[in-house]
């Protein structure tokens, strides 16, 4: 969103075409219509949600489900564009989701927060109400593992699989400790290291943002060095020991069995 704000803040949609009638969820009838001659009033972002509010006072929610992607200025539209935004200022700016696990909806703004996708999510992790008061809050007496409570985004809002495996692996938490047994004072340094992955992740995509030139001007995911994530069999940065993999829930838990011992 911040790659996308000095593209689309304050431009007026010209032309908004949809190659197709669906993403994950079927997209808002009408959208094109819908969006054209509206103004982009403000740009931002609610847990893993793109908010665009433009002044008819609808506001375009945008999820990149797995491999979404927003292409800005592409030389050519391809097949996996599936929507195509271009706005006064002469920019081109193309939804591309091979996968088609990302969504685009759009909600009347001031009823957006009680919107379904949006009405059940807990606090921004960059935000306030986030903390060691919050993380006891979520955690106390659950037999839930900790991987399970911190992807939970009722209770915490927007963190994925990665920053959740390299919050924990920073707190030395094992991802499969019960929530309720996990010690104050690691408690105190997941508060510390949720933000701080975060803010290291935003630094890395926002360097790769600086070079828009970046041959397809490209805006979504951006691959980082991570401590443990997609790292199994390689040794851990901090110990001699090897970086594990396991499955809960069906995503990949990847941590040191040094650092984050079994409870
Ligand atoms: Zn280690």
């Amino acid at each position: 969103m911040r790659g996308l704000t000095p593209v689309w803040e304050g431009q007026v949609f010209t032309r908004v075409v949809a190659h197709r009638p669906d993403l994950r969820r079927p997209l808002p009838e009408a959208l094109g219509q819908r969006l054209t001659g509206a103004t982009v009033v403000r740009l931002g972002r609610r847990a893993k949600y793109g908010l665009i509010e433009t002044d008819r006072g609808d506001t375009l929610v945008l999820h990149l489900g797995m491999s979404g992607r927003m292409r800005v200025d592409p030389d050519v539209i391809g097949k996996h564009d599936h929507v195509v935004f271009e706005t006064g200022n002469g920019r081109v700016v193309a939804f591309n989701d091979a996968r088609r696990f990302g969504s685009l909806d759009l909600v009347e703004t001031h009823v957006a927060d009680q919107h379904p996708l949006l009405a059940s999510i807990g606090p921004e992790p960059l935000g306030p109400d986030f903390g060691l008061a919050l993380l006891q809050r979520s955690f106390a007496d659950r037999l839930a593992p900790a991987k399970a409570l911190l992807l939970d985004q009722r209770l915490i809002a927007g963190l994925g699989n990665i920053y959740v495996c390299e919050a924990l692996f920073r707190a030395g938490i094992h991802p499969e400790t019960p929530g309720g047994t996990v010690p104050a004072a690691q408690l105190q340094r997941l508060a510390t290291a949720i933000p701080a992955v975060l803010h290291e992740a935003i630094a890395a995509g926002g360097s790769t943002l600086r070079d828009h030139a970046a041959p397809d001007g490209t805006l979504g995911y951006f691959q980082k060095d991570f401590a443990v994530y997609g790292r199994e069999g390689a040794a851990c940065a901090q110990c001699a020991a090897l970086v594990a993999r396991i499955v809960q829930s069906g995503r990949s838990s990847f941590f040191c069995p040094a650092c984050q011992p079994r409870p």
